[in-house]
């Protein structure tokens, strides 16, 4: 008993001892934030709450000049959008010499996916389900930013989207709560640290929220949706991101329950600050307030309160704060409680970053010179992309490929720096960026040879060309005949062709939304016309989103989707292409059969007429005359170079009663004949409850790795924590969040739609 009890104790003692260093610290954080706010005008409060940006990136309208001006009249909280530490240094210099109360600047950036070194997109990372390296991309991106001058990231973003034609999927993790939640904890994590060192730097969930909802796919558009689907599924990621400790969070764009959601009082304040506790700030996106006109909740001046008296602390680029909130308190419109709470967020956040006592502690010009764009970054960088290519077919083993012979490398994607790195490169070097050919080449030294052409323009119509190849991210236009012989001459003399096609970089992220899914029509008709040489295709598909692929995984006998790799995307491609590294990654979105079909998503509900299993079409059931309900390929699918064989699952208890914990475990083994790595999920379903559950949900995943002929038992073990839902309260005002006993299947498999199951029956 006395060996349970005294590390017991002793872990209180620590527990109370932290919790009074965290209230001592506070209680300081509160003195010198008050001493600093009771020597502050109504004007300068307000100007707390401004941030312009600075126009080095772009996303909407450009923000108001005069910034210098503004600044030194204590009319700006923090800039964004802003490179480079010499200009960084000087800004924040003027905060501290040229203002009243010298209060410093707070410096933010959209660093997404990597600085300078940049990293996959956010949706390619997610199918690394690798938690550590995740964290780690972040911690690479706050050191690197951290050490140009920026201290606040806008990210991680975790809007859960289920509608691929939605381009900002490409952002976020996917269509799965459960993994968003554990990648939100794992990039908060790597951005902030403690917020205690000079490469820790601010971050910001958003979009607060329903944005990955937008109705048809289109960009800023309505959210709909009731709110038992809103607490299951949208909302989960943003508390994981509030529990694990972010210091702020971006109110979104669209409306939900016809309220934008950055005038929204039940998102901003009573879901985010009285049910989950969230002690930071929250920020407007770029000009979110404004747009609240054209929403139709009014003038500048209305909007700009209604946002205020929402629990909106921050207007991003706007200006409507600055320009209206004095006038409105005036009015009796807004308080003067309201002004002093949001200022104190803003001054509390740069305190806790350390600004109050260096305000340059971001401008470090020698970390600027030596922790951007490191061996050791490009290095992690090359290994992260390469774990999150997902290998979508392989027939007859068609991959790796050998290191000889001539190597035909076709496409408008193949030899192009620029369209590397995807979305958001927002301090991406293209030119250090590693395209197809270069990783290629290079990695075949003398021992084969490749061969290039670009076989196809991206798609036939020039206008639409060069809408989606903006921002330095052009693709040469060329005559298509001329571009199609050319290509056919060079897979005339190859031995294996590696076709490079799929979206360009602008085709994906934001303002960027698709109706039509398919690999564009010249590179589709290019693909077709390779197919009909006779020699073996390889498909590297780069996509910010899942595609249109039924019939490529009809006729392509293999296929490796990229997404956009970032930096290293080349080098990483030759990696898994030549078999150095055995590709593992796993999809986070369905791949749909076509885009009538979206959306689709593996969590669906069962419907009072499901369709039976295995039929194309029945009637009266609730499926299509023209497709099945199945997806091309499912959440949580990927190949590797080699297989595995799942057990049946065992449950220690299949009667569990009350909180208690049971374990499920099933044995994987490795049938093949190289080492691989397995992603091991586990879901659960329901059967019966109050309100209806989905088919299944993700509950668990384990990364293993195995060599040939190796098994291992994974195990899970699972609480009652994790049969919890949330549905409407009796009185309908609040959400409730609980278990109810009753009969659970337990499943366990390598893809969502390829399990091994168990039932059980929990009583409370
Ligand atoms: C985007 C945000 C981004 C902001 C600042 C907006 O257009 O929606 O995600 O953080 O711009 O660049």
């Amino acid at each position: 008993m006395k060996r349970i009890i005294a590390p017991l104790f002793l872990l209180l003692c620590v527990q109370v001892s932290a919790q009074k260093k965290t209230a001592e610290a506070d209680a300081k954080m509160n003195q010198f934030v008050s001493a600093l706010m009771q020597k502050m005008t109504v004007d300068e409060k307000i100007g707390q709450l401004n941030l312009p940006g600075a126009g080095d990136i772009v996303t909407g309208q450009a923000s108001n000049s005069d910034i210098g001006k503004k600044i030194r009249d204590g009319h700006v909280g923090g800039l964004f959008n802003i490179k480079g530490v010499d200009k960084i240094r000087e800004v924040q210099r003027v905060a501290v010499e040229q203002t009243r109360l010298k209060i410093p600047m707070i410096f933010g950036m959209d660093v997404i996916h990597g600085y300078q070194t940049t990293f996959p997109i956010p949706l390619a990372l997610a199918c690394t389900w690798d938690m550590n390296l995740i964290e780690q991309s972040a911690r690479i991106a706050a050191t690197e930013a951290s050490a140009d001058g920026i201290g606040w990231t806008f990210s991680p973003m975790v809007d859960i989207c289920r509608d691929p034609r939605w381009g900002r999927i490409a952002e976020g993790s996917g269509e799965d709560p459960f993994l968003g939640s554990e990648i939100a904890k794992a990039m908060v994590r790597g951005y902030q640290g403690n917020l205690n060192q000079d490469n820790n730097i601010l971050s910001c969930v958003k979009h607060f929220a329903l944005y990955g909802a937008a109705e048809a796919g289109r960009d800023y558009n309505t959210a709909n949706m009731d709110r038992e689907r809103m607490f299951n599924d949208y909302l989960p990621p943003f508390k994981a991101a509030v529990d694990a400790g972010v210091g702020s969070v971006m109110a979104s764009f669209n409306d939900v329950e016809g309220v934008p959601a950055t005038g929204n009082r039940f998102l901003l304040t009573d879901v985010l600050r009285k049910k989950w506790g969230f002690k930071g700030f929250v920020v407007s996106d770029y000009t979110g307030i404004n747009e609240m006109i054209a929403h139709g909740m009014g003038n500048l001046q209305q909007v700009s309160a209604l946002a205020l008296n929402a629990g909106l602390d921050m207007d991003m680029v706007g200006e409507g704060f600055l320009t209206t909130l004095k006038k409105s308190l005036k009015e009796g419109k807004i308080t003067q409680k309201q002004i002093d709470d949001a200022c104190r967020l803003v001054l509390e956040a740069k305190y806790k970053l350390g600004l109050f006592n260096n305000p340059y502690k971001f401008c470090n010009k020698k970390r600027s010179e030596t922790e951007i764009y490191t061996p050791e970054h490009i290095r992690a960088a090359r290994t992260i992309a390469a774990e999150s290519f997902v290998l979508l077919k392989n027939d007859n083993q068609l991959l790796p490929i050998k290191k000889t012979g001539t190597i035909a490398l076709i496409g408008p994607l193949g030899n192009n720096r620029n369209n590397m790195a995807g979305t958001w490169s927002v301090a991406t070097d293209f030119n250090k960026c590693i395209s197809v050919k270069e990783g290629l080449e290079k990695a075949v030294g003398s021992k084969a040879q490749i061969i290039f052409a670009q076989g196809s323009n991206l798609m036939y119509d020039s206008v639409y060309q060069k809408n989606a190849t903006m921002f330095g991210r052009e693709i040469p236009w060329g005559d298509d005949a001329a571009l199609l012989k050319e290509a056919l001459d060079v897979a005339e003399k190859s031995d294996i062709i590696v076709a490079a096609l799929g979206e360009a970089s602008e085709m994906t992220g934001e303002s960027s939304s698709r109706t039509d899914l398919d690999i564009p029509d010249a590179q589709k008709d290019l693909l077709k016309a390779l197919l009909k040489t006779g020699k073996p295709v390889v498909l590297v598909l780069f996509t910010g989103r899942p595609l249109t692929i039924k019939w490529e995984s009809e006729h392509v006998p293999a296929i490796l989707n990229v997404w956009f790799g970032g930096s290293e995307t080349g080098n990483a491609i030759a990696d898994v292409l030549f078999g150095d590294v055995n590709p593992s990654g796993k999809l986070t979105t369905t791949f749909p059969q076509n885009v009538g079909q979206i959306p689709i998503y593996y969590a669906h509900k069962n419907t009072g007429r499901p369709v039976s299993k295995g039929t194309s079409f029945e009637k009266f059931t609730s499926n299509y005359l023209d497709v099945s309900n199945f997806p091309v390929y499912p959440f949580g699918y990927g190949l590797s170079y080699t297989s595995f064989s799942y057990g049946e699952v065992k449950l220690s208890n299949r009667n569990p009663r009350g909180n208690t914990s049971i374990r499920a475990s099933i044995t994987v083994t490795n049938t093949g004949t190289r080492t691989g790595k397995e992603v091991v999920q586990l879901y659960i379903r329901d059967m019966v409850a109050s309100i209806t559950r989905p088919v299944k949900e993700l509950k668990g995943f384990q990364k293993i790795e195995l060599g040939p002929g190796e098994s291992r038992e994974v195990t899970f073990q699972i609480t009652p924590e994790l049969l919890k839902f949330y549905k409407p309260a009796p009185d309908c005002n609040s959400m409730k969040y609980d278990w109810e006993p009753g009969e659970f299947q337990i499943m366990i498999g390598g893809n969502s739609a390829e399990v091994k199951m168990q039932t059980l029956d929990w009583k409370k």
